[in-house]
């Protein structure tokens, strides 16, 4: 079959295991005699895969036992709303760190309920780094500190969890599951799960039990976290192919060695893109300083910005799909998610050496 190399920053590739294994028992789920599409979420059959899924999931990334574990709906993006909405009760203002557009967003949305306090911005220095510790204004009576762990448009990382005397909350929405992240460090983490986790449709939450007394009286009780553990996050009816399809993605992350292992081959993909980079004399550019570079979105302009146009149309000719760069920032980008092998990204760093040949 031919398969393209999917690049894209989201939804992206699915393990090829994965979309065998879905397509195999695509009319029959579990003996069913039903599509996964069909089966009622109250069945058995989806209670288990549920069940599972979740226990797969805190396998792992090793979460302790007084965590929630959620699969809700909605995207990253509610998380934005919900996780003030959730975690405000009887305080009034939660800290940011400010490191690229998503940060930004959730900012923009958590503003609705409270009075943030940008702790921390790498704003004016073009979000090319995580602003260094030293200069973070923490404040002891926020009802939280958000980061956003990996920066999916500009390619920016941290290097190490954030330290704070509050909940620390996470959006991992683009690096859960590509490298260790210590639950135990965190009030919250939420990620989408279209890059690494499965398709899209279903969000993950793991959230501390000691935070689900502190929604507002406003949250509606679908966004209560509460409410959604209580019912096993099936409050309403839930995006029960996406769950299914995330219960085998992540049995396969368990089957291929574990996030420790895929961390390791993610990272040596990381290097060769950024070597080819790095080794092109400047004609391709990635300005993120170093130790702040992503492993999973690897952006890049070339220096001569008019070329960008047909690097795009010759890529997309060698079947390199969604290396468009993200409409806030042009340029190029590379997603490197967990089912990206290896020889996809020397294929893409050849092509790239080949394009610097003929047009350099
Ligand atoms: N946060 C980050 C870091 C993201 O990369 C994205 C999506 N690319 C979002 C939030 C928003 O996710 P969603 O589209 O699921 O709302």
């Amino acid at each position: 079959m031919d398969r393209s190399h999917n690049f894209s920053a989201g939804p992206s590739a699915l393990p090829m295991e994965v979309l065998r294994e879905a397509h195999a028992e695509f009319f029959d789920f579990a003996g069913s005699g039903m599509s996964a599409l069909e089966i009622s979420h109250r069945s058995d059959a989806f209670v288990e895969l549920a069940h599972q899924a979740e226990q797969d999931l805190r396998a792992l990334l090793k979460v302790p036992a007084h965590y929630k574990v959620l699969f809700l709906q909605g995207g990253a993006s509610l998380q934005f709303s919900q996780v003030p909405m959730n975690l405000l009760r009887g305080r009034k203002s939660a800290d940011y760190l400010h490191t690229g557009l998503w940060s930004g967003k959730a900012i923009a949305a958590a503003r609705r309920y409270a009075a943030v306090r940008v702790a921390g911005s790498s704003e004016a220095a073009g979000f090319d780094r995580v602003p260094a510790v030293a200069d973070w204004r923490l404040d002891p009576d926020a009802a939280y500190l958000h980061y956003t762990e990996n920066e999916t448009v500009h390619g920016v990382q941290f290097p190490a969890t954030p330290t704070a005397s509050v909940p620390l909350v996470c959006d991992a929405c683009s690096s859960l599951l590509s490298k260790p992240i210590d639950v135990a460090k965190h009030g919250l983490v939420y990620a989408a799960a279209q890059k690494n986790i499965g398709p899209a449709g279903v969000t993950v939450v793991i959230v501390d039990e000691a935070l689900l007394d502190r929604a507002l009286e406003i949250t509606p009780d679908i966004l209560n976290y509460a409410q959604q553990a209580r019912a096993d996050s099936m409050l309403n009816t839930p995006a029960t192919f996406s769950w299914y399809l995330t219960g085998l993605t992540l049995k396969w992350l368990r089957r291929a060695g574990g996030v420790a292992h895929v961390h390791r081959a993610n990272a040596a993909k990381a290097a060769l893109l950024y070597r080819a980079i790095d080794e092109s004399g400047g004609f391709y550019v990635n300005r993120v300083q170093a130790a702040y570079r992503s492993i999973n979105n690897v952006p890049f302009v070339l220096a001569d910005a008019a070329r960008e146009e047909r690097f795009l149309h010759l890529a997309e000719r060698a079947g390199f799909r969604g290396l468009k760069g993200h409409a806030a920032v042009g340029g190029i980008r590379a997603s490197l998610y967990n089912a990206i092998g290896l020889p996809a990204v020397e294929a893409l760093a050849d092509f790239m050496r080949d394009f610097q040949r003929a047009h350099g």
